[in-house]
């Protein structure tokens, strides 16, 4: 999905400052305790899924009945689950995820967006705290992993330590983000982005976002007080379904996700003349829409002319006059392309324009782009990513780091403090979707790794 936030320029500024000296000061604090062994245990264990013996346990069974349970709440007959948010099932599924975090010992709150909170003190009341959570609201007519897994799991995460009795350093927020789907409401409020004219947006539930969040028991009239401030937390991790095909296909266990991609979008007007079908000449013709066909051709060839996870799609393309016996004189259509660096995509859409020039010579087409959105790429933290990948190698598990196609509420606290995400596969890659499907014992080890993340973080961050 999409999340408007802030301009280019907005978001560019001011990162520099407290933001990366603190990031600096965490990926320090990191080598010192890897060079010095302080991380995680280094003796092997038995069993893929058994926590060797100083890694604290957690219930993969008690995790896979919760998220079970959970795809009660709004099921739909395909077998997943229609729980959009704010809506009744929304409501009654937090009302339960609310219980399950009292259970796992976390003090519970509601903030003005309507995100949960499960908050438990550090040992040191100096730190800030170490944030992990998802979301569950899903897509109309989704399935029961998207969010589940990574709120779910975080949820467990907490559950196992207080059970065991481990006190973190720093204070632990588990977060249940509210509307990611619609568009990383609830997290992009925390973070600042969400501006006023977006509380009068209607969301899928029939509310505006404004009625939905006081629906949850956010306080919408007092938004301006929702965002904390960039250094407000010691670092956020996300588990979260890969929602693509690749971890499956190579058999790779877990994705160390190096960021979220930069979305770029550009309104594409092709220009012709528009004539008569049927008495215009083949040779005569400056057809809009034989234009629009090559340019999807080619716009597809150019992107995927040169290695990396860049990709480009023609989403949308629509002829005028649009009738069967009038040859098209214009064709607008929409071009979108995403990757982690936008020099690239500087690249390939200067690329994409030379092309069309040459298209547009073939038959006296003129071709016109207007950049209409830019979402600037998210980038984890690389000391987030490093105590992502040794806890996942202490559990045996195989690791790639990779970019995230789709946007999630990981980019909004980006804006906060160190961020980083754990991939678990999608099967078959399908996700927003009855059919998604990740593998209960593959859920656990997401849940093992983020505990093993989140315990290292809290060593160092
Ligand atoms: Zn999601």
């Amino acid at each position: 999905m999409v999340a408007p936030g802030r301009s280019v320029a907005e978001r560019d500024c001011g990162h520099a400052g407290l933001f990366v000296m603190h990031r600096r000061q965490f990926t320090g604090h990191l080598a010192a305790a890897l060079a010095g062994g302080a991380l995680l245990p280094r003796q092997p264990f038995a069993g893929s899924l058994r926590a060797p013996a100083r890694l604290p346990d957690l219930s993969g069974e008690r995790l896979n009945g919760h998220i079970k349970a959970l795809a009660e709440f709004g099921a739909n007959p395909q077998g997943g689950v229609s729980r959009v948010a704010y809506s009744d099932w929304d409501k009654a599924g937090r009302a339960h995820v609310t219980q399950l975090m009292r259970l796992a010992n976390l003090e519970v709150s509601v903030d003005i967006a309507g995100n949960i909170w499960g908050r438990r003190a550090g040992t040191d009341p100096n730190l800030k705290p170490l944030v992990f959570g998802s979301h569950i609201d899903s897509v109309p007519n989704g399935g029961n992993y998207d969010g589940t897994v990574g709120s779910l799991s975080s949820i467990e995460v907490a559950h196992a330590l207080a059970e065991q009795n481990i006190r973190t350093r720093h204070p632990i927020e588990v977060v249940i983000w509210a509307n990611e789907e619609g568009g990383l409401f609830g997290s992009r409020a925390v973070s600042g982005q969400l501006k006023a004219d977006e509380l009068s947006k209607v969301s899928w539930s029939g509310k505006t976002i404004a009625q939905g969040m006081d629906f949850l028991g956010g306080y919408s009239f007092h938004m301006d007080n929702a965002a904390r401030k960039r250094g407000d937390i010691a670092a956020y991790i996300e588990l979260h379904i890969e929602q693509g095909g690749t971890l499956e296909r190579d058999k790779v266990d877990i994705g160390v996700v190096q960021g979220i991609v930069g979305i770029h979008r550009w309104d594409v007007t092709i220009t012709g003349v528009q004539n008569h079908a049927g008495t215009t000449p083949m040779d005569q013709r400056h057809d809009a829409m034989l234009s629009g066909a090559r340019f999807v051709e080619m716009v597809n060839r150019v992107v995927r002319a040169e290695p990396g996870r860049q990709v480009g799609t023609v989403g949308r393309l629509e002829a005028f006059p649009g009738a069967p016996n009038v040859i098209p004189g214009k064709v607008v259509c929409i071009l979108e392309m995403r990757d982690l660096d936008a020099a690239k995509i500087a690249r390939l859409h200067t690329m994409i324009m030379a092309e069309a020039l040459k298209i547009g010579q073939m038959n006296g087409t003129s071709f016109s782009f207007e950049k209409v959105h830019e979402d600037v790429a998210a980038m984890s933290d690389s000391g987030i990513r490093r105590v992502i990948d040794a806890a996942a190698k202490e559990l045996k598990l195989s690791t790639r780091e990779m970019p995230s196609g789709a946007g999630h509420d990981a980019q909004s606290m980006a804006m906060l403090g160190p961020m980083g995400m754990i991939f678990i596969p999608s099967i078959g890659g399908i996700s927003h979707s009855p059919k998604e499907f990740s593998k209960p014992e593959d859920i656990e080890r997401g849940a093992r790794v983020l505990m093993g993340a989140v315990l290292a973080a809290d060593k160092i961050a």
